[in-house]
């Protein structure tokens, strides 16, 4: 659909005049098809995502952002809510409708004595993460500095300091809220608690949020770094990381890869190519602790490459940026593992041995410490006692093998089904109602639907990993 003629979700024609009447209104950019950026602007990080929405409004303010809320919800137009545009889902855009995105809305406040940063939706975790290291502060930020801090804070946010800190969600103090009657909010624990309960690992279900305010920690400088094995002894290695990481201290944040190492400049050429395990690791306190704490990892079967050192936390928080360039043709599954049991690990060594991409890694990462601490009831987000989660990243450039590399991610996710309790709501795809019921334990499923219900009950908001607003009488 790339024409200029927008429909309502009933099919009826939304006038020309009232669309330029809305543009005229806003203070933001509408893009609209056969505009000169129309094909970028309508693009998200996963490659597989390929929509043809009928306008996209960059906002600039609040005010551009409650308009948009009121004119999709006026004219009976899909909409969809794009902040870092990373979710691999790629709910982020609609086909026809109108795609809000808060891109440019990059105000930072932070308040360094009390440890406090209010952000605006629209930001990088690259950008957060350099603006609240001028004061040696962070918080919880994912992996890579291109994923946006709004989708990836209402999901929960698991990250290097989780461990120590927490999720992102844990340290989230209070939002800015417009929701779907277009009334903008304030959602903390004073205020508003219930809504503030649902936002918390309840994704984007119950409205846009314009600003996020966080606490934050000290963590200027960080002891990190990777050690890379041969892939030979995986399953061995995999058991000798289950009992390792058992015992490490909150401090200590780990994620075991299996990967094919490709041309870096860290990396003798004689590897490249090579299978390979890579354990990350990133240590937040005293340098000579964390040394000792990842010493094990250094000594045992034999690294063929590997770093260590202390340096700016944002630093490390980049490094995989390589690995997750835009525009690859991506599709994940993921599940939560309550244990690394011998037979679950025998699973994922042979899975992983058939890995059908080179570009393909899948990412075990350790939970627990911080975040198994707070308790389950506090928020929405669920699962909070698993071991680790696991997601089976798969990545290829040519549409011609996404059958083949589809199969594979689906017969691994398959087979670790009976080891699995649960899914990390940000890593899942599109995958339907039951994975998304999997995100939450059934009882909060069933508040997280009364609450819909009560905030957003025509389900406006509903490209998302959606949860139904609870039905009368329920
Ligand atoms: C390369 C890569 C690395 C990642 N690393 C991590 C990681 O380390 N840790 C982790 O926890 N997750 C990680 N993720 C998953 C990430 O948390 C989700 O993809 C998240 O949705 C990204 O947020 P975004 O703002 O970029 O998303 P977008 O694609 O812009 O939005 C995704 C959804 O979030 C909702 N949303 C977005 N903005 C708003 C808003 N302002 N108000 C209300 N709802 C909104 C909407 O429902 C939207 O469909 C990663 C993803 C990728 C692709």
């Amino acid at each position: 659909m790339t024409g200029r003629t927008v429909f309502r979700q009933d099919g009826v024609i939304v006038p020309e005049e009232v669309l330029q009447g809305f543009a005229a209104s806003v203070r933001g950019n509408v893009i609209r098809p056969g505009d000169e950026i129309y094909e970028a602007a309508r693009r998200v990080w996963n490659g597989m995502i390929n929509r043809f929405p009928a306008m996209i409004l960059y906002c600039r303010d609040t005010t551009d952002v409650i308009k948009a809320v009121d004119f999709a919800r006026t004219n009976k137009l899909l909409a969809a809510v794009r902040s870092g545009g990373h979710n691999v889902a790629g709910n982020a855009v609609c086909e026809g409708g109108l795609v809000i995105d808060l891109s440019l809305m990059k105000g930072i406040d932070i308040d360094a004595a009390s440890r406090i940063a209010r952000a605006d939706a629209g930001l990088t975790w690259g950008e957060f993460d350099q603006a609240t290291h001028l004061y040696g502060l962070a918080t919880t930020g994912g992996l890579v500095s291109s994923t946006g801090i709004a989708g990836l804070t209402l999901g929960g946010g698991i990250g290097w300091l989780m461990r120590k800190f927490g999720l992102t969600c844990d340290n989230l103090l209070s939002v800015r809220i417009v929701t779907a009657d277009g009334q903008h909010l304030i959602a903390s624990e004073e205020e508003n608690a219930d809504l503030f309960w649902g936002l918390r690992g309840g994704g984007g279900n119950f409205g846009i949020i314009t600003s996020f305010t966080y606490r934050l920690h000290p963590a200027a400088q960080v002891l990190a770094g990777m050690i890379i094995y041969p892939a030979d002894n995986a399953a061995t290695l995999l058991r000798f990381y289950r009992d390792y990481i058992s015992l490490i201290p909150e401090g200590l944040t780990t994620m075991f890869l299996f990967l094919t190492l490709l041309p870096a400049p860290e990396l003798p050429e004689r590897l490249f190519g090579m299978r390979a395990i890579a354990v990350y690791f990133c240590y937040t306190g005293d340098a000579d602790e964390g040394l000792k704490a990842m010493q094990p990892l250094r000594e045992t079967f034999s690294p063929v490459a590997g770093s260590v050192g202390v340096m700016p936390y944002p630093r490390f928080q980049s490094m995989f940026d390589l690995n997750a360039p835009p525009g690859l043709l991506n599709y994940w599954k993921s599940v939560y593992l309550d244990a690394l049991s011998d037979p679950c690990i025998d699973t994922i060594t042979e899975y992983a041995a058939g890995m059908t991409s080179p570009l393909t890694q899948v990412h075990i990462q350790h939970m627990q410490g911080a975040v198994s601490r707070v308790p389950e009831e506090a928020m929405a987000f669920s699962h909070r006692n698993a071991f680790c989660s696991l997601n089976i990243v798969s990545k290829w450039k040519d549409p011609d093998e996404s059958d083949e590399h589809v199969a594979w991610t689906r017969a691994f996710a398959g087979a670790l089904m009976p080891f699995s309790d649960g899914v990390y709501v940000n890593f899942l795809g599109d995958e339907g109602e039951e994975r998304v019921r999997a995100a939450y334990t059934p009882d909060k499923y069933a508040q997280l639907s009364a609450l819909k219900k009560k905030y957003d009950p025509e389900n406006f908001f509903r490209l998302n990993q959606n949860i139904r607003p609870a039905r009368s009488g329920r």
